[in-house]
């Protein structure tokens, strides 16, 4: 019994009408890299380095531009199909499976709300065609993960645009070719009166702040810069950041990240099932004592699964309306998806090296669980699930919990 790490089991959402992408293609593609990034995986974590050869590999499988529109280059893939190459990744190389997820996010945001801007249409053809990386900067300075919140403003002189930004931590900044970043509207704007720009790497220089030296997702290099941009006045994307935030970026983030973190959630019962299937091969087919952790494992990974593929069916039902994400039950659903798919993800990793024991303790064993759980620590904290709890406290009092459970 083998566990699928494909999200796309329901008919329905592989069989929508003018879909120019082949579910499987991305998925036998996303494993090729996988494999890649599965061999480097462990050094990238040790040395807390960019994982290069990943990265190589999902170039070479073209998957960096699959969410564009096939008349800019791309494939136009869905958001589900992203999610599966999120898992797959995410099962071989944490790190790798979040920086694809924060680039696809920062695809999304382009691809949906470029309102046909010329400069913003020429990006997404590059970026398919050259396979360009996007970082992503939303945290600022002291102000934690309120990505609804800036301090530094962009200032707009006739064609040109420039933005000076303490950036506390942004993903792989170094080896992206480009970086999409929040920033106030102008400099008597409100804090959440937000843009989001889209600066190419010969734009800006980065002034190093605060290095990466942290428990799991090491290879993400998510260190602190102060970012210096200058760019044309069309990099600003031409809707509010608050649209493009509800519409796309927050439901975007919440379903790539919960697959990368499901892949990793996989990786680590692939890895118990096969201590547990050795040492019970190795005692004459008495299980291990902690087998039941096993199940326990794959109980909490099936809830996993399931949740995200409830998202993704919500966020299907509700993606095509204009505005139709915008909707409470859309928010809240998504919201919580992050929420409960980080803490199942982190259940699932502890309860599959309970199954494993010492082995699963050590960090010399074949069956070190030591990488997963480090990496799976960083689920909760990424956008603290305290503040998306919080932030949802006026949702969950205005909406009533539905009942009807076959739609
Ligand atoms: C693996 C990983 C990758 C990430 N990649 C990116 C990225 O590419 N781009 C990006 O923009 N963000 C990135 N982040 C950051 C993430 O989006 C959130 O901003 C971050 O997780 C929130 O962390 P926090 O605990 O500091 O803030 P929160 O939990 O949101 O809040 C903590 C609060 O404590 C206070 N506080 C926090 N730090 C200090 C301090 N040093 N001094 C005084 N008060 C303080 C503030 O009031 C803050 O509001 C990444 C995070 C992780 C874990």
């Amino acid at each position: 019994m083998s566990v699928n790490v494909s999200l796309l089991p329901h008919r329905n959402l592989r069989a929508r009408a003018g879909e120019s992408s082949d579910a499987r293609d991305f998925v036998a593609r996303a494993e090729a890299a996988a494999a890649i990034a599965e061999r480097f995986a462990d050094e990238v974590d040790r040395d807390a380095r960019f994982p290069a050869e990943a990265f190589a590999a999902i170039r070479e499988q073209k998957l960096l531009g699959m969410l564009i529109p096939s008349e800019l280059g791309g494939e136009g893939a869905r958001a589900a199909d992203i999610a599966d190459v999120c898992a797959t990744l995410g099962r071989a190389c944490a790190s790798t499976a979040m920086i694809f997820a924060m680039h696809q996010v920062k695809v999304a945001c382009l691809v949906r709300h470029a309102r046909g801007n010329p400069w913003q249409l020429g990006l997404q053809r590059r970026i398919a065609e050259r396979q360009m990386l996007l970082a992503s900067s939303t945290t600022e300075g002291n102000n934690g993960g309120d990505v609804r919140s800036s301090e530094a403003a962009v200032r707009i002189a006739g064609a040109r645009v420039a933005l000076q930004r303490d950036a506390s931590c942004i993903s792989y900044a170094l080896h992206a070719d480009g970086l999409v970043t929040t920033a106030r509207r102008s400099d008597g704007a409100a804090s959440s009166d937000q843009v989001l720009v889209a600066f190419l790497r010969e734009d800006y220089s980065l002034e190093p702040t605060l290095s990466w030296d942290t428990l799991g997702m090491r290879g993400t290099c998510s260190a602190g810069f102060i970012v210096r941009a200058e760019g044309e006045a069309d990099q600003v994307l031409p809707e509010p950041y608050e649209r493009i935030h509800n519409q796309t970026m927050a439901p975007y983030a919440h379903i790539f990240w919960s697959s990368a973190w499901c892949g990793v959630a996989t990786g680590a019962v692939r890895r118990a099932r096969a201590f547990v299937r050795q040492a019970a091969r190795s005692s004459g087919g008495r299980m291990p004592p902690a087998a039941a952790q096993l199940t326990k494992a794959r109980v909490s990974l099936e809830t996993l699964r399931a949740a995200i593929q409830a998202g993704l069916a919500t966020f299907e039902h509700h993606a095509g309306d204009p505005g139709g994400l915008t909707a409470m039950e859309a928010q809240l659903a998504l919201n919580v998806l992050k929420v409960e798919a980080s803490e199942l993800a982190q259940t699932t990793v502890m309860s599959a090296m309970r199954a494993c024991g010492l082995s699963g303790y050590r960090n010399d064993s074949d069956f070190s669980m030591g990488r997963y759980l480090r990496d799976i620590l960083s689920a909760p904290i990424m956008i603290n699930n305290d503040r998306i709890l919080a932030n949802a406290e006026a949702a969950v009092l205005m909406s009533e919990p539905p009942l009807a459970l076959s739609r």
